[in-house]
This record gives C-alpha cells, structure tokens and sequence, in this order.
C-alpha cells in the first residue's frame, strides 16, 4: 500500500466512510465533554463515538450524580468554564433555565455556588440532544475487558455488548476511597455502622443524635457535615485527619489571579514554596487576598509541574501536596458558614491522628486514635463515616481491563501515585516507554503529565486538546488509508 499524506478535496468529501469509531470509557464530566467535542469538530472523520459508562445519564460521574440539594460545587459558576469555546455557558444556564429563582442561597458575596445536582443537570442537557439523535452511543454497561485485535481495539462491556475501535480514550475518572487498615477486617455488626461518605445512602438509619466520626477533613468530609446539618443532627460531629488542615474558604469575588510562577527558575520543590509565600506576601502589601495568589498558581501550575524533576515532584507531593490541597481546593461558603457555626458551638471537632481500631461494645463503636506524637486516646461514637477521598495509587490495579491491558504493555501506573503514565498530548506511554496515539487517557487519571488535572477548567481544556490530536491522527490515517485504497 502506498502510503502518501496529503490533502485533497477529493478525499476529504469521502473520509468518514472508512467508519472510523472512538470509544470513550468512563461517561462522567470528562468522557461527555470528549465524546462531545469529539462530534463537536470530528464529524468528518469519525463514524461512531460510543460512550460505557454504567449510569443512566452521561457528563454526571461521581461528581454530579446526586439528587443531593445539600452539596455545592466548591467553584463558582463563572469560573466553572465547563464546556470548551463557551466559559460562561454554565453561569448563563443557571439563568436562564431558572435555576437561580429556586435555589437563591446559591448566590453568596463570594460567588454563586451552585448545588452539584444542577451542574449535573447542566451536563445532562448538554449531551442528551447528541445520545438522542444518535451521534453518541451511550452503552449502559462497565467496560470489563480491552484486547488489541487486527490493529483495532476489542471492547467488552460487562453486559456483553462487544465493539470494535480504532481510537480508545480511557476516561474512567476517580478510583474508590481506600480503606484504612484499621477498618479492614470489622466483623459484620461492626462494618454495618462504618459508612463510604459518599454512597448515597450512606446516611440511613443514621440517628440525629448519634456521635458521627468523619474519617477526612477534605472536600469529602465536609460534603458529609453538610449533608448531616441539614437533616438536622444534633449529635456531636469530629472529624479525624493526620494533618488535622481543613479547606480555607473563599475570598469575596471581584479578584483577578495574582503572581507569576511560570519562572524557568522553579526548579525544586523548596524554590516552588518560597516563590509562593513570597507573591502572598506582596499581594497582600496591596490588600490582593492569598486567595489570588493561589488562582494564579492553579492556572500556571501544569507549567510548574514540567518544569520540575521527578525528585522534586516527588517532594512536592510528599511534604507540599496537604499544604496545597487546602488552599487550591476551597469550601463553598455555604459549608465554610456552617463549619463555622459548629466548631464556635462545639458540635464540630477537628482531631488530629490516625485511627488505629475499631470494636464495637453495647454502647456503640469505640474508636483508638494514634495521635501525632504517638498517644492513643479513645473516641465513642455511633457511627464512622470514610471520607479519605478517591486513591489513585496504582491506578491500573483499579480496573480489571486497565490490568488486562498493563499486562499486555500498553498501560502503565506513574510511580507518583497520581494516575496512568501519558504524555500532554493524553497519549499512554506504553511500558516500553513508547507513546501510543490510539489509546488516551482524559481528566484526573492523566495527572502524572500535568500535575493538576482535577477542576473542571483544566479538564475541560485538556479534552479539548485532545481531541485535537486524536482527530489528526484519525484525519492522517484515513488519507493514507484512501491513497492506498485507490492504487
Ligand atoms: C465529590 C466531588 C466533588 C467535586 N466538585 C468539584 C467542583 O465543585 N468543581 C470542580 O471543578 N471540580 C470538582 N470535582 C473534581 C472532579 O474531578 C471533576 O469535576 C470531574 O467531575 C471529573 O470527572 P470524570 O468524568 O473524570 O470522573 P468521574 O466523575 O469519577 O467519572 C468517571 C466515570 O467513569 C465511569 N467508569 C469508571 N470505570 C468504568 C468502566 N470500567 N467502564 C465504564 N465506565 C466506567 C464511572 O461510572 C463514572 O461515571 C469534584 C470531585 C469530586 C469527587
């Protein structure tokens, strides 16, 4: 076959034909927005985009899935920036679809935080024309197998379905909490009163007077003090972390990112943080909040992670990454309010340790708590609730197919524990160390290459790049593919 790459007219008009089909694994925020934009700006080159994602609607995920009126995004509305080339089309939704008339506390002096149910829904309506009409197949099903077959990807999804692709992106989003050891081998009585923070029926049977332990003080955690406040518990609320740092909240709105991080200087992890305090400093010299400082460097931080040795991303993670987690990740003020009001009333309690058991006795669960300078006090309460957040360490060992498609080379978990090995254009790096352009990886699990990859803006901006490259490499194959088809 000659293989000659060039552009015709000719050609162009007849490239979809060859059937080009894309296969988007996982269907949360990330894997709508690809499937999306893959319609969006790929119509002459792709045949079929099919989406596996096992629940009923795409673009929620883990997220936004919620019927949950309790929990808000931790990021205002204006700076959600959710769908690529329309910044502002989540703020102007919540508008004009009313959304704003019936959920009036979403409006604060800091922003508008709106409920993540809604930007769900927003999500929802954005991809439920395209599933309609058919340029998305939605196929309710687990992916449980990847196998490479004839130079095309062999796709099972766990109720059978098979399909064949020549582009995979792997969009498979945040991997389960893990357990702490402690928590490992309770016996059944004593495992029914330790709840995932996050499943949605993790507060049934949850008595309001009951004394709850939140095992986290993140985003997580205070997601399950909101949701406890507001169906009324009175019982005392603790929440346990090693740290014992909680989310800072937000400065009030009208502040632009301060500070420049982009210094081809930043070379270690030490140069990173001195730069940093240094711009808090001189923001607020002239009365900028920290908070812009740390808007900046969110926006400049894929340039700083680059920039750094593994060694250093290494240290970054390692002494910096609690640190930079409580600033970056801030708590809507509708939380920030209530944390407030419970810890001056004493019904909130930050502890600071490492839970090191649990039993239970006829008065409830009995909690031993290693303390940080390696005291064990004990703590009752009626019931644990884990919110330690989603483990990214290993991410391969998380899925069956990902293992699958370890073993046969092609995937490979970063030894930072951030994610799956790829380069910025989302391109797996194979074990052998070779970039493979037929299998990509999107949103959180594709960290490793940029650092921070969690908000909905930097995802919305690396889908949109690469789709980008997956269409160039659809558009380049199908004209070598029609030269030779015409010899
Ligand atoms: C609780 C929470 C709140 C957040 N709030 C905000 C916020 O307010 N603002 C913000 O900017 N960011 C927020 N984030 C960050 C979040 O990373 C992104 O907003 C975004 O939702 C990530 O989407 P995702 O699709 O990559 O991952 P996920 O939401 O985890 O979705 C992954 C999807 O893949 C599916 N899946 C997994 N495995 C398979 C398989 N084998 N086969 C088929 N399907 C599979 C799952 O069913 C899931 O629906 C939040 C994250 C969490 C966890």
């Amino acid at each position: 076959m000659l293989k000659i790459r060039m552009s015709s007219p000719r050609i162009r008009s007849r490239e979809c034909a060859t059937g080009s089909r894309v296969i988007v694994i996982g269907g949360g925020y990330t894997g709508a927005t690809v499937a999306k934009l893959l319609v969006d700006r790929g119509f002459r080159h792709i045949e079929e985009v099919a989406v596996f994602e096992p629940r009923e609607h795409l673009g929620s995920g883990l997220a936004y899935d919620t019927r949950d009126a309790d929990v808000r995004l931790n990021v205002a509305a204006h700076r959600m920036r959710a769908v690529p080339g329309a910044p502002s089309a989540f703020a102007d939704w919540l508008q004009s679809s009313g959304t704003l008339s019936v959920d009036p506390a979403a409006i604060t002096p800091e922003g508008v935080f709106a409920c993540r149910r809604d930007f769900g829904r927003f999500m929802q309506q954005q991809l439920a024309p395209l599933v309609e009409a058919g340029s998305v197949r939605h196929i309710r099903e687990t992916v449980s197998a990847v196998s490479r077959l004839n130079d095309r990807w062999h796709v099972t999804g766990a109720g059978g379905t098979t399909l064949m692709a020549d582009m995979l992106v792997i969009a498979t989003g945040h991997p389960a909490a893990s357990t702490p050891r402690a928590l490992e081998k309770l016996d059944r009585r004593t495992a029914m009163m330790v709840r995932d923070a996050m499943a949605p029926d993790a507060l049934t049977g949850v008595c309001r007077n009951s004394d709850i332990l939140i095992i986290g003080s993140g985003l997580t955690a205070l997601d399950a003090l909101s949701r406890l406040k507001a169906r009324g518990h009175h019982g005392k609320i603790s929440l346990l972390s090693r740290s014992g740092l909680l989310p800072r909240p937000h400065a009030s709105d009208g502040f632009t990112p301060y500070g420049n991080f982009e210094d081809a200087t930043l070379t270690s992890a030490r140069q990173v943080l001195a730069k940093v305090r240094a711009t808090i400093s001189a923001a607020g010299a002239q009365g900028i909040p920290w908070q812009s400082v740390f808007d900046a460097l969110r926006q400049q931080t894929q340039t700083v992670w680059q920039r750094l040795p593994e060694s250093e991303r290494r240290k970054l993670l390692r002494r910096l990454r609690r640190w930079y987690d409580v600033h970056r990740y801030r708590m809507p003020p509708q939380v920030s309010a209530l944390l407030r009001q419970g810890l001056a009333t004493g019904q909130v309690e930050t502890h600071v340790g490492e839970l090191a058991a649990v039993r239970l006795d006829e008065q409830g669960l009995v909690a031993r708590i290693n303390t940080r300078d390696d005291c064990d006090t004990v703590h009752r309460c009626g019931h644990i609730l884990l919110a330690t957040g989603p483990d990214f360490r290993d991410y391969c060992a998380h899925q069956k197919f990902l293992l699958a498609l370890h073993r046969d080379g092609f995937v490979q978990s970063d030894p930072l524990g951030l994610g799956v090995v790829c380069d910025t254009a989302g391109r797996t790096i194979a074990v052998d160390g070779s970039p493979n352009s037929r299998l990509f990886v999107a949103g959180p699990p594709a960290r490793p290459a940029f650092g921070e990859l969690t908000g909905v803006p930097e995802i919305a901006a690396q889908a949109a790049n690469l789709v980008d490259v997956v269409l160039k490499t659809l558009a380049r194959r199908n004209r070598t593919f029609y030269i030779g088809r015409q010899d």
